[in-house]
């Protein structure tokens, strides 16, 4: 039965919502390429369920996978890092002179 707001008080309605919390969707990685995917679904990155090829992908639609972001990232922290040791290097030279 309907009741007005204000004869609910904030604990009764918290109380309420206690439970509308929403919990996190089970997901799984794709075995082809890694991807993380819903469980029991077909991959949207590489198009396969059960490693067989189900939809048919271009190859610019394949997305980047976990592992080339990573390869990715480390070549970028060693190039920052190289830089880093350039621009110290540089500053030694200048102070010697
Ligand atoms: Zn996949």
């Amino acid at each position: 039965m309907a009741v007005p707001a204000r004869k609910v008080s904030k604990t009764r309605g918290a109380t309420r919502r206690a439970h509308l919390a929403l919990s996190a969707k089970a997901t799984t990685t794709c075995p082809n390429c890694g991807a993380v995917i819903k469980a029991h679904r077909v991959c949207k990155n590489c198009g396969t369920y059960k490693k067989k090829q189900v939809i048919e992908m271009e190859k610019a639609e394949v997305k980047e996978t976990k592992k080339d972001v990573k390869a990715k990232e480390s070549k970028k922290e060693t190039k920052a890092k190289e830089t880093k040791k350039e621009t110290k290097k540089a500053k030694t030279k200048k102070s010697e002179k």
